[in-house]
C-alpha cells in the first residue's frame, strides 16, 4: 500500500477524480497517514479498511483535508523522537552530564556551607578566648573567673576564693624596672597554674592580684590548699629577684552566695594578711 502511494504522489502529480479534480492533497493526506501508522508499527495490524475510514473521517464536508492530518502526522513525529527506545545516545549523555554537573555543584554548595559554619565558630570562639585572656602571663581574667563562678555554684559544696597579692610588688618595678615585674607575674602565674587542681580556675585578678576559685573545698582543705600555695612561693627561686612572697585572703561560700559577697570577704581576709606582716594567709 504505501508503495503504491509513494509511487503515487512521487511521480504522479496530477491525479484526477473522476469528475475531474486534483486529488492531489487527498494523496497527500493519505500518504501521511499511511506513514504514520507505519512508524507507529501499526500497519499490519489495523486492516486496511480501517485506514481508508480514518482517512475519510478527516475530510471536510466538501471532501478536503485540513491541515489536521499535518498535526497529527507532526505529534506521532514528536513521540517517536522522544520515546527511550529512539533517544539519541547523544541525548543521553547530555542528560547525565547536567545530572552529574547537578550533583556536583550541589555537594560542592553543601561542602562549602559546612565549612564556612566551622570557619566561622572558630573565629567566634579565637575572639571569645581572646576576651576571656589576659594577655601578659596568658591566664584567664576576671570575666571567666565570674563565669565559672555560676557553673561551680549548681551543686551545694562550698566553694572557696583564694585573693593572692604580690607582697611590695611596687619596690620590685622601682628596683628592677618594669619588665622585670612583668617576668615576675609571668612566672608566677605559671608556677600557680602547675599547682592547681583540674578542676580549680586561676585567673589574674588584675596588676599583681591573683584570685583561685576551688569548687567542693571545705575551710578546713581551703587553707591547707592556701598555705600550700603561699610557702610554693615563697620558697620558690624566680629570675629576678630570687625570692619574693605572696600574701592571701581567703573564704568559703555558703549556699547560693554572690560572687561579690565572697569576694568581700577574701578582700577583707587579704587586707588582714598585709596588716598582720604579709606572706600570711588569713580564712574569714
Ligand atoms: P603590697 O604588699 O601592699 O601589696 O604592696 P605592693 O607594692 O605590692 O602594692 P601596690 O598596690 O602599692 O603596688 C602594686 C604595683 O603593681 C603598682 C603597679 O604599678 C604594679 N603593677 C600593676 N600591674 C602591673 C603589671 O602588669 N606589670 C608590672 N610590672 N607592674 C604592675
Ligand atoms: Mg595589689
Ligand atoms: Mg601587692
Amino acid at each position: 500500500m504505501i508503495n503504491t502511494l509513494n509511487t503515487t504522489f512521487l511521480t504522479n502529480d496530477k491525479v484526477y477524480s473522476e469528475r475531474g479534480e486534483s486529488q492531489i492533497n487527498s494523496l497527500k493526506a493519505s500518504y501521511l497517514t499511511v506513514r504514520m501508522f507505519s512508524e507507529l508499527g501499526k500497519l499490519d495490524a489495523i486492516p486496511s479498511w480501517e485506514i481508508v475510514q480514518f482517512i475519510k473521517n478527516y475530510r471536510d464536508l466538501n471532501g478536503g483535508f485540513s491541515g489536521d492530518i499535518y498535526s497529527v502526522y507532526s505529534v506521532v513525529k514528536t513521540l517517536t523522537f522522544l520515546s527511550p527506545t529512539h533517544t539519541s545516545s547523544k541525548l543521553v549523555t547530555y542528560r547525565l552530564l547536567t545530572y552529574v554537573t547537578l550533583i556536583l555543584t550541589l555537594v560542592s554548595l553543601g561542602f562549602l556551607f559546612v565549612i564556612r559554619g566551622k570557619v566561622q565558630k572558630i573565629k567566634q570562639t579565637a575572639l571569645e578566648r581572646k576576651a576571656q585572656t589576659d594577655r601578659l602571663t596568658g591566664l584567664h581574667n576576671r570575666e571567666f573567673l565570674e563565669q565559672r563562678y555560676v557553673n561551680y555554684q549548681s551543686g551545694k559544696a562550698h566553694i572557696a576564693l583564694l585573693l593572692l597579692d604580690v607582697d611590695h610588688f611596687k619596690s620590685i618595678n622601682d628596683n628592677y624596672g618594669h619588665l622585670a615585674g612583668d617576668e615576675v607575674l609571668i612566672e608566677l602565674a605559671k608556677l600557680l597554674s602547675d599547682n592547681i587542681r583540674k578542676t580549680d580556675t586561676l585567673a589574674r585578678w588584675g596588676g599583681e592580684e591573683f584570685a583561685v576559685l576551688c569548687p567542693a573545698t571545705d575551710p578546713e582543705h581551703a587553707n591547707i590548699f592556701a598555705e600550700k600555695l603561699r610557702s610554693m612561693v615563697a620558697s620558690h627561686s624566680f629570675s629576678k629577684p630570687e625570692t619574693i612572697t605572696c600574701s592571701i585572703g581567703l573564704s568559703c561560700s555558703h549556699h547560693n552566695e554572690p560572687l561579690k559577697s565572697l569576694f568581700a570577704r577574701a578582700d577583707k581576709a587579704l587586707y588582714e594578711s598585709k596588716n598582720s606582716g604579709r606572706n600570711k594567709v588569713t580564712y574569714l
